[in-house]
């Protein structure tokens, strides 16, 4: 049975060219992979899609005719596309039962919108990211711009996205720390393992000028002990999706995750089925 992986990520973390590097690697495999493209904006597209958003809804027309702007069109056009959503789901299940289960791709990678925001606080994202989830393994790769998060308050800031879109999910998470050729994200995994290291970085980073720790430094603090609990339910790597580092690690972690779907997420669904 193929796992699914959906890519969601900030504006410019590099969920496309993950997505195409993802691709290379598992051609040279000899596993290539079934491919969605959700991002009916994406200009220049690296990969080839076997089912493109793009074929369906125009997002500049969409714009047009429904006088919308950037976003909105984006998130209407996402939105019509998922009124065909269960004819997509059809065309991979077709798929899957005609050709010979060897042959089926082992990965369905899922490329999402630039901006985050209309994916996972939109109707038309759960929905689609809840039919997936409930008729095949699948798990979230949230992708991170290493080299934008070395600051403590992005970092956190970016890891509490992280965790609100788990408990949104429910779904197996992994962590990917993108760009380690420009960053490596070895700073993240002690600030994840090892709380007073965080702490040290936040006292050192933000102190007003009598040198007391400011408000958000206080609060910071406090949701660390939130994270911490956080950082216990997921596994994270470090990928550079320019070099092709850390492709191994990356497929390990989504076993990992594809076995926690099976143990965890699917007896909720058949208790409700
Ligand atoms: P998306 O908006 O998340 O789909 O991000 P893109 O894949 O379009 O990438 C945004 C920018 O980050 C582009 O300029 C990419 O070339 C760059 N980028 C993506 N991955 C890497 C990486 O692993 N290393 C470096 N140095 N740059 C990257
Ligand atoms: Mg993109």
């Amino acid at each position: 049975e193929p796992v699914v992986i959906i890519c969601i990520g900030m504006a410019g973390s590099g969920k496309t060219t993950l997505m195409q590097r993802l691709n290379s690697y598992l051609h040279s495999q000899n596993q290539p992979p079934y491919i969605l493209n959700l991002d009916p904006a994406v200009s220049h597209m690296p990969y080839e899609a076997n089912i493109d958003i793009r074929d369906t809804v125009d997002y500049k027309e969409v714009m047009k005719q429904y006088k919308l702007g950037p976003n909105g069109g984006i998130l209407t056009a996402l939105n019509l596309f998922t009124t065909k959503f269960d004819q997509v789901l059809g065309f991979v299940e077709k798929r899957a039962e005609t050709v010979e289960p060897s042959a089926f791709p082992s990965h369905i990678l899922i490329d999402t919108p630039g901006q985050i925001e209309i994916f996972t606080w939109s109707a038309s994202g759960s929905i689609i990211t809840e039919a997936i989830a409930s008729s095949l393994p699948t798990v979230v790769a949230y992708i991170i711009d290493t080299p934008r998060t070395t600051a403590p308050a992005t970092f956190m800031n970016n890891m509490l996205y992280a965790c609100s879109i788990l408990y949104k999910t429910r779904l197996p998470f992994i962590l990917v720390f993108n760009k380690t050729d420009a960053q490596p994200h070895d700073f993240a995994i002690e600030w994840m393992q090892d709380f007073e290291a965080f702490q040290k970085a936040l006292a050192t980073h933000g102190r007003d000028q009598n040198g007391e720790p400011t408000y958000m430094n206080s609060l910071m603090s406090s949701m660390c002990l939130v994270l911490d609990e956080f950082y216990s339910h997921l596994r994270a790597v470090g990928v550079s999706a320019m070099t092709g580092a850390g492709m191994k690690e990356f497929f390990n972690a989504v076993e990992e995750a594809r076995q926690e779907y099976m143990t965890d997420y699917k007896p909720e669904l058949d208790k409700i089925a």
